[in-house]
């Protein structure tokens, strides 16, 4: 039989039981075919940002030399997935779809339309699990219901063991041998270069290239350094942003070029102790992937519908200080480097992403959805469930949120975090000359009107 392998965000060749499974029942070279959709047409599935675009490429150049190692090739379209699995399965003659399922409303939607349609013209369709632990409806409250609170979410999940990870399968063959059996002339494969995922003019991604290695290879290499070298300081250093003690797996699980599964796994090989904290930053990852699963509004609406009282402006009506904010100019150094960092690198440490965020919805009065978006598009590890989640964490609106009237303060986080300006001057060579703005806004009086607005929506929804 002949499965068709369809990947999506889990461009990794080992702990994929999608492709496992596939080689399992492969006889010869030919048998399993891989496939990645471009899908910028299905309603509501969010097109990459710039960032991701970038990082989707590499991904898929890599994933595309791994595979043809197994001597499976990896075959390339774009547009709509219902009607390229039914002409493509029909075209090579694939009884077998498989893949790794996906958590995000639009997704589910996609998927289960295929996953009912494929049937009836003989294709058996086979999902798996890739990218959790353990999947959102696996987890439940004592009462049947999902966990809307991070601690008891994390403090079952936990314990409880997510199984073995697989194998990567051994070569069917050589990838010639695949390429002759299938029917060539309507392959119709489309290349990596026709998708332009790479920007060109200007090249922004000369940062990203030296910050970089988006492989498969690169994650696990970045996987085992961070855990031999790196994970034991990691409570008290993850803080610090000048030191970037943090891990940096963030990408590699956004495209699932490594799995949650492995991280566990190799992290379960180090003293408990060590990577407890660690390990509960993973959770936040599978929290906020529980949260888009039962709450599918997540990314575009307030999860406390009081807040959408709340009178946020947007970007066009603040465009001067949305420039400023997003392009590092605002008077505030903590910010202005971590944004900077950010344009730069495609990565912005969590600290600062906190403060950052902080500043643009409190201090600036601007909907935590424009800022979301602009992460959304220069992120690496753009994330759909993540980046809403945590967008609105700190905005006060979600689910398990920090309460409304916190409000980071830039100027004590950089004194609490980076108290002799090593990250600050790293990322802001001009700061201690006049071309360095000045405060784009008061700190004390925009708290304070903040909080205003908010004791009048409280108690409403
Ligand atoms: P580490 O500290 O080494 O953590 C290990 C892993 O745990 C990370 O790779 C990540 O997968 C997960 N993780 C850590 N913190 C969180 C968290 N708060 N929420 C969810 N998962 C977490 N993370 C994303 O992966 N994608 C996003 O789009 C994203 N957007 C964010 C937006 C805002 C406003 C904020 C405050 C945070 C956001 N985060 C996002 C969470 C966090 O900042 C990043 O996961 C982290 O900085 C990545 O660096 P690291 O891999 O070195 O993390």
């Amino acid at each position: 039989t002949r499965t068709l392998v369809w990947f999506r965000d889990d461009l990794r060749t080992a702990d994929h039981e999608a492709l496992a499974e596939a080689c399992r029942r492969a006889e010869r070279p030919g048998d399993v075919v891989a496939l990645y959709i471009l899908d910028e047409v299905s309603p509501g599935v969010r097109t990459l940002g710039g960032a991701a675009k970038w990082w989707l490429h590499h991904a898929l150049d890599s994933l595309q030399q791994n595979l043809a190692e197994l001597g499976i090739p990896l075959l390339l379209r774009s547009g709509d997935p219902g009607q390229i699995l039914r002409e493509l399965s029909g075209e090579l003659g694939a009884q077998r779809v498989h893949w790794s399922r996906r958590y995000g409303g639009p997704e589910r939607e996609v998927d289960a339309s295929i996953k009912a349609a494929l049937p009836e013209r003989g294709i058996e369709v086979e999902s798996f699990n890739a990218s959790l632990l353990h999947e959102p409806w696996t987890v439940q409250t004592n009462t049947g219901g999902p966990y809307k609170v991070y601690t008891p979410f994390w403090r079952q999940i936990s314990v409880r063991d997510p199984g073995p990870t697989r194998d990567r399968p051994a070569a069917l063959g050589s990838l010639e041998a695949a390429e002759d059996s299938l029917p060539h002339a309507r392959l119709g494969t489309e290349t990596l270069e026709e998708w332009e995922l790479l920007p060109t003019r200007p090249d922004w991604a000369s940062g990203l290239r030296s910050t970089w290695t988006p492989t498969e290879a690169g994650g696990q290499e970045r996987l085992h350094d961070f855990l031999e070298t790196q994970v034991q300081d990691y409570d008290d250093a993850r803080d610090v942003p000048a030191d970037d003690d943090t891990s940096r797996l963030s990408p590699y699980l956004r495209f699932g070029q490594l799995s949650p599964r492995q991280v566990w796994e190799a992290a379960h090989q180090q003293s408990p102790d060590s990577v407890s904290t660690f390990l509960s930053e993973i959770g936040w990852r599978e929290f906020c992937w529980h949260l888009l699963f039962h709450f599918p509004h997540l990314p575009h609406t307030n999860l406390r519908s009081q807040f959408d009282a709340y009178p946020w402006k947007s970007r066009s009506e603040s465009p001067e200080e949305f420039q400023a904010w997003a392009k590092g100019r605002t008077g505030f150094p903590w910010v202005d480097a971590g944004q900077r960092q950010l344009w730069e690198t495609g990565h912005m440490h969590n600290r600062v992403r906190m403060a950052s965020a902080s500043l643009l919805i409190k201090n600036l009065g601007i909907d935590w959805r424009e800022g979301e978006a602009w992460f959304w598009d220069t992120l690496v590890d753009a994330d759909a469930a993540s980046n809403p989640a945590n967008w609105q964490w700190v905005a006060g609106s979600g689910m398990d949120a920090a309460p409304y009237f916190r409000i980071f303060n830039p100027e004590r986080q950089r004194d609490r975090f980076d108290p002799k300006g090593r990250y600050i001057n790293a990322w802001i060579p001009e700061l201690n000359t006049p071309d360095y703005p000045t405060p784009i806004i008061d700190l004390k009086a925009s708290r304070e009107e903040a909080l205003a607005h908010y004791s009048q929506i409280s108690g409403k929804g």
